[in-house]
């Protein structure tokens, strides 16, 4: 593994400066939260930030006073600090009880070690898992020209939003966050800036090589989460190839506003099936206004898979993901 300086950052203004330190004096660095995919990425050799080297200067956030927290707001919703560890994020009470569907996501991640390390802002700024990119191949997401899954193994990529990529985005909180309706707070060398979480992602088209909007020295330091209405319902449902301890081959993660047993307004986003998360608005508007019944879950399901184009190994994929959206809008909505 290539040798790199640690700098442990105090404050989140600090951690931006000295990212700026390192690039101004020609080192290529990255912040580290829990390191579980940085520091895989850089044994394993693999850039994390496209057109740049290896990193020679990592900058430590989890010594970041005050980002582990989740504090609630007057109006009844919450921020939650990035560095906060999946695991602590699935087990906060407030968390658990007003936005299910973050707990649940975030305990469906990988396994009890990589929730007590991985960090929230890592976890969704966490690069692409495609095994090509994994294994040194050149290409979009390693500043190459080429999308090697096209013409190979497709089975894990995109069947919404792909090209000139098709890697699908791993994190599972994700699609929980952007069903919520949450902000991220983005700190950087300008000051800071606020956008929701759906707008800080990107699609390959947009940008190839980034999976979102993140400057090389911008810092992902917190999550606004909106006050949810007194009939919402929420959760997250993930379709793996194994009991655990891997991604998503589909998410569902609903967030229902009820009326009694009438649905107001739904939000309904998809993982593991888009190169970032995945919202069906078509399915939605299915539910609005309506009781729901077996029969339209199944319409839902059906209205969220519509838009979906398989490769040559992942029709599986669509069923898939018509099923757990089905399922996940039944369950929540029929519960009592
Ligand atoms: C075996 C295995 C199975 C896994 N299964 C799943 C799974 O089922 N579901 C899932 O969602 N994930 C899964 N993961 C991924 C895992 O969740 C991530 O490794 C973890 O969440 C990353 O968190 P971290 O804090 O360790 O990030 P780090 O490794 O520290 O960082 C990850 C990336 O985010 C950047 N970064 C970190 N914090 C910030 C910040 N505050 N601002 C800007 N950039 C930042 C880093 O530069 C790096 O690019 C799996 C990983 C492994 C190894």
């Amino acid at each position: 593994m290539k040798a790199f300086a640690n700098q442990n950052a105090r404050s989140v203004e600090e951690a931006v400066t000295l990212a700026q330190q390192s690039l101004q004096g020609g080192q290529s660095v990255s912040f580290v939260g829990g390191g579980t995919d940085l520091l895989q990425l850089m044994k394993d050799r693999v850039v994390n930030r496209p057109g740049s080297e290896l990193p020679d200067v990592l900058v430590n956030l989890k010594t970041v006073g005050g980002l582990d927290q989740v504090t609630p707001s007057a109006q009844g919703g919450a921020t939650i600090g990035g560095m906060i560890t999946l695991d602590a994020l699935s087990q906060n009470a407030l968390v658990r009880d007003r936005f299910r569907v973050l707990a649940e996501a975030a305990e469906s991640v990988a396994s009890p070690q990589i929730r007590k390390a991985g960090t929230l802002a890592g976890n969704v700024c966490q690069r692409p898992w495609c095994w090509y990119f994994r294994n040194g191949f050149q290409c979009y997401k390693a500043g190459g020209s080429v999308c090697y899954s096209v013409r190979g193994e497709n089975q894990l990529h995109a069947i919404f939003g792909g090209g000139p990529s098709y890697i699908v985005n791993p994190s599972d909180v994700a699609p929980a966050l952007v069903a919520l309706d949450a902000s991220f707070r983005v700190v950087g060398p300008e000051g800071e800036r606020t956008l929701s979480a759906a707008d800080f992602f990107v699609l390959p088209r947009q940008d190839a090589e980034h999976e979102n909007v993140l400057a090389d020295d911008e810092v992902l330091a917190s999550v606004e989460l909106p006050a949810p209405g007194s009939g919402m319902r929420s959760a997250f449902h993930k379709e793996m190839d194994r009991e655990a301890w891997t991604h998503a081959l589909a998410s569902a993660a609903v967030v229902l506003d009820m009326d009694g047993g009438v649905v107001r307004s739904a939000r309904i986003v998809l993982g593991g099936v888009a190169p970032i998360p995945w919202r069906v608005p078509e399915a939605e508007a299915l539910l609005a206004g309506n009781r729901v019944t077996p029969e339209l879950a199944r319409a839902v399901g059906a209205a969220a898979v519509a838009g979906a184009r398989a490769m040559s190994k992942n029709a599986y994929k669509i069923p898939l993901a018509r099923s757990v959206v089905e399922r996940t809008v039944l369950t929540l909505a029929t519960s009592a």
